[in-house]
């Protein structure tokens, strides 16, 4: 039985990920969640799993290097599945600080612990936006040059950097993944789905920046996170490895698509001053998780967006408690 020290497990992808280790293989595995709980991360997400003697939630910011130490000194970890971040944008261009501190010196706390433990693997989950932006044609790359263009960007590209640093300097078992944008159960409604579903729920305007133009690649989230655990148990050490949806849209084509979902009218969309430096396309080349680990996305935009909707719809008590908190 393999023990998982997952980071950052009670937020959207690192909560997906827990729930599919247990899937995956039952009783048979061991999770330890370490979770600051940010605004962004949500205990709740966890509550069907919180019973198992198998799940263990430590409460602890990743940077606390001797909290992390004496709570995980009895633990005998195999693989640190890295997803605690600062992960929103917007906020980076408000401030960078915190994002500065999470996702550089963080991920530096993990990688010496992860050292120091001696663990069998430590993957890193990395985003596409590290290598920039492109224009209407071409695809992300795993070799092409990291050019980084908001905050965010440029703390997870840092991580990125010590994550291969430790790997050439101290050749430590690193993986790394780059995904693109994610969607799907558990999100937190501050990002660009669930917040224009919850807003047309409440007839409330749709706030789309800019022309609504610029293109992203969506997955869905569990695509993403069995592409993580393919990367992990099959990847190749000091190797980062893209993982996309195939599915890139306009932005305003993902807000129309909501409305239709919901059936709501498009007059619901309003246009807001851009944000500053944003990116124009992202757009994913994936073959080499393809060819090597045999992994593509299953869920097309249509179906994941249509179960996505309905996720939110049936699960009203989960975000009506955070609206209640204040915090969206
Ligand atoms: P999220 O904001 O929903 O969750 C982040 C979690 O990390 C929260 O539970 C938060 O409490 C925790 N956290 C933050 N700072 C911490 C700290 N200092 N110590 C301990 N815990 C801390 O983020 P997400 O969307 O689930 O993203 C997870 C990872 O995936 C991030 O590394 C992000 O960069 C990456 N990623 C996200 C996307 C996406 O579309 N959401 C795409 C590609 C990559």
């Amino acid at each position: 039985m393999k023990t998982y020290l997952v980071t950052g497990g009670a937020g959207f992808i690192g909560s997906n990920y827990i729930h599919l280790l247990f899937e995956l293989y039952g009783d048979d595995v061991r999770v330890i969640n370490v979770d600051v709980l940010t605004y962004a991360g949500n205990i709740e997400n966890l509550s069907s799993i919180a019973h198992k003697d198998q799940y263990r939630f430590v409460q602890c910011d990743i940077c606390d290097r001797e909290t992390l130490r004496r709570e995980l000194e009895s633990e005998s970890i195999d693989y640190v599945v890295h997803f605690a971040a600062e992960s929103h944008v917007d906020r980076s261009i408000l401030g960078a600080e915190a994002f500065v501190k999470t996702n550089v010196l963080g991920t530096q706390v993990l990688l010496d612990l992860a050292r120091e433990w001696n663990v069998e693997k430590y993957l890193q989950v990395s985003t596409d936006e590290v290598y920039g932006e492109l224009d209407d044609t071409g695809l992300f790359e795993e070799s092409m040059s990291l050019l980084p263009n908001s905050p965010y960007s440029a703390s997870k590209a840092g991580g990125d950097l010590l994550v291969r640093s430790y790997y050439e300097t101290h050749k430590m078992p690193v993986l790394l993944t780059r995904c693109s944008n994610n969607y799907g159960p558990y999100q937190f409604p501050e990002k660009l789905i669930p917040l224009m579903v919850l807003n047309a729920l409440s007839d409330k305007p749709l706030p789309v920046y800019g022309t609504g133009n610029n293109v992203r690649d969506w997955i869905y989230v569990k695509d993403h996170c069995l592409g993580v655990e393919q990367v992990l148990q099959k990847g190749r050490y000091g190797e980062a490895y893209n993982l996309g949806g195939q599915s890139e849209m306009k932005n305003l084509d993902v807000v129309k698509a909501i409305l239709a979902i919901l059936d709501k009218p498009e007059s619901l969309i309003t246009y807001v001053e851009d944000r500053k430096g944003h990116d124009y396309r992202y757009a994913i080349d994936f073959s080499k998780a393809e060819s090597e680990l045999g992994w593509r996305p299953t869920v097309t935009f249509e179906q994941g967006l249509e179960s996505t909707v309905r996720w939110y719809l049936d699960n009203r008590a989960w975000w009506e408690a955070l609206q209640a908190r204040s915090v969206v």
